[in-house]
């Protein structure tokens, strides 16, 4: 039987629903939730997740702001603008969109966000609640989405031992803290690999979840996938397509359509994680508003 296909658009759009209420309350109280935006210089895929994360807001009846600063902008000024930010009350949640351009410090930048601020997690002291379990620190919006997905799915994580091809700081490491947590989500036996891996296959055949954030289109093949097992694609990578208008399309870091026939579920690549993001990216500029 080909894998069940998890349809992350429609989770997401639950999930959106389900933040309504509490949106209509803190307004009712006067207070609407503020998320600002900044991006610095012109590269196309950042202008692109800015713009949904706008419209995002705008439609869920956050206030969205988006501030767009010169690829040429000083750190100096940069920093400045975040310390404006930090202080104004009406900015719930602030969210420099990465990369930056080489003359800024990302680290110095993530650093300055006040953590009460930082939905999207990657503040040091929101980095080591969510390691420590702590409901009060942000949950990177990635990871944070791929566990809402298997929750919202059905997908049984107590027990089960997830496997993560990737160990980045927005992606692969905040998603093994998340599976690792004791509650609803959590309680996974942990594996985290990465490019220095020995034998990949060998252990992500061991997966009863598996997660590919690895940004390598295809790579994860289905003779690498258990069957039976749950995959959650994280990936999102441009290959070249002459039959689209654009010249390309989105794959995932997993061969899909062989892995359709061992896997039980699987996310598609657009359709799955994608959208699940943004949504956590709201949720988190609530739980801001509300802190
Ligand atoms: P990074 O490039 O920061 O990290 C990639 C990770 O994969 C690294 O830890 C790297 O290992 C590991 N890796 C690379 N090649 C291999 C290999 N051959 N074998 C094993 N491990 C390998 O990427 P991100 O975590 O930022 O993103 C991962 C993917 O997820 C990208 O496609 C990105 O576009 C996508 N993404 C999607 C989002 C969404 O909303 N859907 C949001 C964020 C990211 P090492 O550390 O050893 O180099």
């Amino acid at each position: 039987m080909p894998a069940k296909i998890i349809d992350g658009t429609a989770v997401a759009r639950a999930m959106r629903a389900d933040l309504e209420p509490q949106i209509a309350e803190l307004k009712e109280r006067g207070v609407t939730p503020g998320l600002t935006v900044v991006l610095v210089g012109q590269h196309p895929a950042s202008q692109v997740y800015v713009r949904m994360k706008g419209k995002a807001c705008e439609e869920a009846g956050l206030r969205s702001d988006t501030i767009r600063l010169a690829e040429t902008t000083p750190e100096s000024e940069l920093l400045a603008l975040i310390d404006r930010l930090n202080a104004d009350p009406c900015v719930h949640g602030i969210l420099v969109q990465l990369p930056l351009p080489r003359q800024i410090s990302t680290h110095r930048v993530l650093h300055r966000i006040l953590p009460g601020k930082d939905v999207d997690g990657f503040h040091p002291e929101n980095v080591g609640k969510v390691a420590a379990g702590d409901p009060t620190g942000f949950r990177p919006a990635t990871p944070y989405g791929v566990q809402q997905l298997l929750v919202r799915s059905g997908v049984e994580t107590r027990g089960a031992h997830a496997v993560i091809v990737g160990r980045s700081n927005i992606v692969g490491r905040p998603m093994a803290s998340l599976l690792l947590q004791d509650g609803p989500g959590g309680n996974a036996t942990v594996t985290v690999c990465h490019s220095r891996t020995r034998d990949l296959p060998s252990v992500t055949r061991l997966a009863d979840i598996l997660v590919a954030a690895m940004g390598k289109p295809r790579f994860v093949t289905a003779d690498m996938i258990r069957p039976g097992a749950v995959v959650i694609d994280v990936g999102v990578n441009r290959v070249d397509d002459p039959r689209k208008k654009k010249g390309y399309r989105l794959v995932g870091d997993v061969d899909f359509e062989p892995a359709l026939g061992v896997a039980s579920a699987i996310t598609p690549v657009p359709g799955g994680v994608g959208p699940m993001t943004i949504t956590m990216l709201l949720y988190n500029t609530v739980q801001a508003a509300r802190q």
